[in-house]
């Protein structure tokens, strides 16, 4: 590549040897079945280098391609190409009257490369983004089109896939009817005599944020649906002014607060979708766990907490029900999501995420897929009890390990 492509936190440079944008569908088709290493490149937000092909492989971007999404009223469907975010998505949906069931903190990032790496918001009985879809259609490494939904015996393997099946051309996803959402956030909640289950089932969708400087939490964001019956929230004080994540970031850039009812997409994601940062000045880590771990879990992380304050921007505790796609890192358990901001500099931070992963060790911690982590890859696999299926299916769509790079190499090969 003549230009310098980073991840858009700049952690991360691709080396890539080239960038194709393809305006076609058959020109896309053509030039992965003349390719021998291609990986897709999303919107770019992961920490790490699962969409680097290496130096030999080909980058692949779908902001050439047109930008479909095609809601089905009859069938309750949205249908959405590739390359789009979820900020256009979610403002079609809901032109036509629909809804998404979740969002992601941020609605910048693309549909495909969320639903590959498992990408979820909070709430008990909401499933990570990738629950929502229902088919895939996929370019395979010799051109062909492949489509798999729902029912197919590979569809569990086929949307949480890390990008390594092939080009995810389109999704189908579920949609239900519009509904409103009221965001209210409350100020420190104390972690001593915490009933995590009950907290974090007060609303719709809940995260709870601390920076580890001392016990307890910072804030507590809840997401109340308007036509579900508003529950109390004794534990903390109502906020007194509007409130960003991050203590000292400007709230003008975070979604309505303070209760005033909004559509859901200008609500579930904490982050407005007209405030678009293009690069970020941060790097990321989650590990996701049995959500009846959270108590102890959060003890562990505040034995520590001296270790991780000062290099920590916010930590936030959200929720993700059990889902059933094979390398989702809430497969088959109701999960808890302990996700950590850190500053920009890996160097301090890389000691610090290995002792965060030493503390919550003894709860099978599975890491978000897209940001920083070093569990071992013989660890990892051992987390997965259906990465024997999706080996096979990688080796059935994809013999020839077209779109396999270092990170999934590492992580899917050899079974241990
Ligand atoms: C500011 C910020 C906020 C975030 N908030 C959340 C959050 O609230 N919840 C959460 O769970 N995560 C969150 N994330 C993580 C983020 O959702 C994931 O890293 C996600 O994968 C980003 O999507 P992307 O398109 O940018 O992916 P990329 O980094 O571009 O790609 C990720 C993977 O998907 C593959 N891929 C992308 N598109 C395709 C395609 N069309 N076909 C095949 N493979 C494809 C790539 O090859 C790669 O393997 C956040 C990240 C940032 C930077």
């Amino acid at each position: 590549m003549t230009k310098t492509l980073t991840n858009w936190a700049g952690n991360i440079t691709y080396t890539a040897k080239e960038l194709h944008r393809p305006h076609s569908l058959d020109a896309l088709r053509a030039l992965v079945a003349e390719s021998a290493r291609v990986r897709v490149l999303g919107s770019g937000h992961s920490f790490n280098e699962i969409a680097e092909p290496g130096a030999d492989g080909m980058l692949l971007s779908l902001t050439g391609l047109p930008p479909a999404v095609d809601v089905d009223t009859t069938a309750r469907t949205v249908r959405v190409s590739g390359g789009v975010r979820y900020a256009e998505l979610a403002r079609r949906v809901h032109e036509h009257g629909f809804a998404l069931h979740n969002m992601a903190s941020l609605p910048h990032i693309s549909v495909a490369g969320s639903v590959a790496t498992g990408t979820h918001g909070s709430g008990v009985k909401n499933g990570s983004l990738a629950s929502a879809v229902r088919e895939v259609e996929l370019v395979t490494a010799d051109g062909s089109m492949v489509t798999i939904g729902r029912g197919d015996e590979r569809f569990d393997g086929a949307v949480t896939s890390l990008g390594a099946l092939g080009v995810v051309t389109a999704l189908t996803l579920d949609l239900e009817p519009d509904f409103e959402v009221s965001q209210h956030v409350f100020t420190e909640l104390p972690l001593a005599g915490l009933d995590f289950e009950t907290v974090a089932a007060a609303a719709y969708s809940v995260s709870l944020f601390t920076d580890w400087g001392r016990p307890g939490f910072r804030h507590v964001w809840l997401k109340r649906r308007t036509d579900q019956p508003l529950t109390d929230f004794p534990w903390a004080a109502p906020a007194t002014e509007a409130m960003h994540p991050v203590p000292g970031m400007p709230a003008r850039n975070c979604t309505e607060q303070f209760g005033v009812p909004g559509p859901w997409h200008e609500r579930l994601p904490h982050f407005r979708a007209e405030f678009t940062p293009s690069s970020g000045a941060e790097l990321q880590s989650e590990y996701l766990l049995p959500r009846s771990d959270a108590l102890a879990a959060l003890r562990a992380l505040d034995e520590i907490r001296g270790t991780i304050a000062p290099v920590l921007q916010i930590c936030e505790v959200r929720t993700v029900a059990a889902d059933r796609q094979w390398l989702s890192p809430a497969y088959g358990r109701d999960t808890v999501a302990l996700h950590f901001t850190w500053v920009e500099d890996t160097e301090a931070v890389l000691p610090v995420v290995r002792r965060v992963e030493e503390a919550l060790e003894p709860f099978d911690p599975r890491p978000h897929w897209g940001k920083v982590f070093t569990v071992p890859p013989a660890v990892l696999r051992g987390r997965y009890p259906r990465l024997g299926e999706f080996r096979t299916l990688v080796e059935s769509l994809d013999p020839a390990g077209t779109f396999t790079n270092a990170f999934a190499r590492d992580f899917l090969h050899p079974l241990s």
